[in-house]
């Protein structure tokens, strides 16, 4: 049986957003839950396509898809949870008992005890939803620390590094080399405000992820005369780790440049 984690690992990995989802794992969680064809990827070969579009047919439509099984298990979580006190912890819109309103990448989204939709009425892909919950069932997140630190200082990041570097901060690097107006212009687009933080960077933007997770990107362009690459640093706040676990920081900073290149 292909999960979504299964076929994520087969895609070229470029989020290059042709396939019309801002990133590859965003597209592999479709096509696992058959709202989207495998067909649709730009960049996979045609046999590589073949291949997976039989092995997908032969399977049943799963219920069955990682994050499908990890929402049902967090939603009598969310359930439990007092949507007052969460609303206040987070800084999300309490609009009753049973619902909050939350911006999420720049996005607002519903969140009642049996689900989430976004501004259009809809549930998004089961990835941004379990984002969503994961951060909503965070104990206790404090107020920001206002101190950035590097993905690799946050607590138990070391087997991450290396996707952090590749997937997030390389990604967004390699995009705009040579093009800090098109890096700026992106970050506008993503609800990023200039930072006055000092520093020899040629840009640097702030965001809030969720109302109560601040980030900094700050961007080196290439200097090609020194050899120098251009370089992308996405900083976090001290205390990133009680706002999400290790690996949904992850999944995050990589949806965040897929949005960014797209
Ligand atoms: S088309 Fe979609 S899945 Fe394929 S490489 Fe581009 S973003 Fe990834």
């Amino acid at each position: 049986m292909k999960t979504a984690v299964d076929i994520y690992k087969l895609l070229p990995k470029t989020n290059c957003g042709t396939c019309g989802m801002p990133t590859c794992f965003g597209f592999a969680t479709k096509v696992a839950s058959r709202m989207a064809p495998i067909t649709a990827c730009a960049n996979l070969s045609a046999e590589a396509k073949m291949a997976l579009a039989e092995e997908l047919a032969e399977q049943p439509v799963a219920r069955g898809t990682v994050y499908e099984q990890a929402l049902i298990s967090l939603r009598p979580k969310i359930a439990a949870l007092d949507f007052a006190k969460t609303a206040s912890l987070i800084g999300a819109d309490f609009i009753g008992p049973d619902t909050i309103e939350l911006t999420f990448l720049g996005d607002k989204y519903r969140i009642t005890k049996e689900r989430i939709i976004d501004k259009d009425g809809k549930e998004p892909v089961p990835f941004i939803s379990i984002l969503i919950y994961n951060h909503l069932s965070m104990p206790d997140p404090p107020a920001p620390s206002g101190e950035w630190i590097t993905f690799s200082s946050v607590p138990a990041s070391h087997a991450k590094d290396k996707a952090w570097a590749g997937h997030v901060e390389e990604v967004i690097a390699r995009h705009f080399t040579g093009d800090v107006e098109g890096l700026e212009k992106a970050c506008e687009r993503l609800g990023g405000v200039q930072s006055a933080v000092k520093g020899n960077h040629d840009a640097a933007y702030e965001f809030r992820f969720f109302p109560r997770y601040p980030v900094l990107l700050q961007f080196y362009d290439a200097v090609p005369d020194e050899d120098f690459p251009a370089q992308c640093k996405l900083l976090l706040d001290k205390h990133v780790n009680r706002y999400l676990d290790i690996e949904s920081i992850v999944v995050l900073g990589e949806e965040f440049a897929g949005r960014m290149t797209a």
